[in-house]
């Protein structure tokens, strides 16, 4: 059985705060600060540039997308760490067009979608200008629209407003036996979800680190390429250290074998360091306890809230199973709301329209926790707490 007493001892969390975002941004791991000081001092400041070899800043990638291919269910040399998710997308989604069908011009993916990947998918399609186009249908229409015409489907697993969750397997399943090559983006189930990546058979899977894994702001994101495939498929951002042979300084581009042509150029070693800190708490973590809990805590707070608050609507599913690790509600003054709350010590976040938003993450939050939140939330509605000019100032961050 995990230990989430322990899990929760591994993190630093300001006194007189409950932490509900960890699934936007993770909370500081406390090994992650001496590792990082660490990697600065004696690896930077007195290694200089030998570090790429003495401390094996250049094989951090791989070595750290094994450690990502675990919670994903990957095999290991199935994933690789770097870039940003916007990258990951625009890489992943050029690997798939060349996977995929020819004469099949539909990308097809749901409405739902975070905007970066449908906008990235619109820039890659804009610059191949092979009149392919993005078709975005309501996510619980992408089981119908899957047909001899979509080239690729590209879904992000979990809602990233509602936390709706796609059935991965049945629908990769369904998209393969259509010809359709499937990307999955993870962003908001790596670190959540007990996920089985080989089995579900997706051809591309992709995401982040700095939410559910807490690698820290701008940590490295990753790609997963299933290893059947991975020499197949052509590296549109040919960057040198995709390269077969990076320090041959060749003229023209070869790319490396497997999955190391996904890489692109220097990795940010810096944040690879928080992010290796950062999976140490995941080595004693269960996956399937994992999940257990989150379905526990999330259960807890929305009957709790839907006691203390009748007046805010559930906007996640009811049902655990359609549900990733987060729970939603919606008021048209969801804003206020959310700034009322952060006042009360009480860390959340609010999504346009209308949706107050709270991330549920085992690994530091109790069931007392879930509980405090319904009892702060119930007496700011019930005050009209929210009710302040202070609260309705929109920050550039929401
Ligand atoms: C968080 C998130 C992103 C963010 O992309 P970055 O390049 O890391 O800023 C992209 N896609 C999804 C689905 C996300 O949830």
């Amino acid at each position: 059985m995990t230990d989430f007493d322990a899990t929760r001892a591994a993190f630093h969390l300001p006194a007189d705060t409950v932490y509900m975002n960890g699934n936007s941004l993770g909370p500081l791991p406390i090994a992650a600060q001496s590792r990082v000081a660490d990697c600065i001092k004696n690896e930077w400041g007195t290694m200089l540039i030998t570090a790429w070899n003495k401390a094996g800043w250049m094989q951090q990638p791989k070595k750290i997308g094994n450690r990502l291919a675990r919670l994903i269910g990957g095999a290991d040399g199935s994933v690789v760490a770097g870039d940003t998710l916007s990258i990951k997308v625009f890489q992943a989604l050029a690997a798939a067009l060349s996977l995929a069908q020819p004469g099949r011009v539909r990308i097809l993916s749901d409405t739902g979608n975070f905007p970066t990947d449908l906008y990235m998918a619109q820039g890659l399609v804009d610059a191949l200008g092979k009149g392919l186009c993005i078709d975005c249908v309501a996510p619980d229409a992408v089981a119908d629209a899957l047909d001899e015409t979509v080239a690729v489907l590209m879904l992000t697993h979990v809602d990233y407003r509602t936390g709706r969750m796609h059935d991965m397997a049945a629908l990769t399943a369904a998209a393969q036996a259509k010809g359709i090559v499937v990307i999955w983006d993870l962003a908001h189930s790596i670190g959540a979800l007990d996920l089985d990546l080989a089995a579900c058979g997706a051809e591309l899977a992709i995401g982040c680190t700095y939410k559910f894994l807490n690698a820290g702001p701008g940590a490295p994101a990753f790609i997963y390429v299933r290893p059947d495939l991975s020499d197949q498929i052509k590296p549109v951002l040919s960057g040198w250290l995709g390269h077969a042979s990076p320090f041959s300084f060749e003229q023209t581009y070869t790319p490396g074998m497997g999955i190391d042509r996904m890489r692109v150029g220097t990795p940010a070693i810096l944040q690879m360091a928080a992010l290796d800190a950062a999976l140490d708490v995941w080595d004693s973590v269960d996956l399937a306890d994992l999940r257990a809990a989150s379905v526990s805590l999330s259960e807890r707070l929305i009957q709790a809230i839907a006691a203390t608050c009748p007046e805010l609507i559930l906007a996640s599913p009811k049902e655990p199973s359609m549900r990733g690790s987060q729970v939603c509600f919606s008021h048209p003054e969801g804003y206020a709301i959310m700034q009322a709350l952060i006042a009360h010590g009480i860390i959340g976040d609010f999504r346009a329209p209308n949706i107050i938003r709270f991330g549920i993450t085992p690994l530091f939050q109790s069931a007392r926790d879930m509980d405090h939140v319904a009892k702060t939330l119930g007496t700011i509605m019930k005050n009209r707490l929210w009710d302040e000019p202070k609260f309705k100032v929109r920050a550039h961050v929401t």
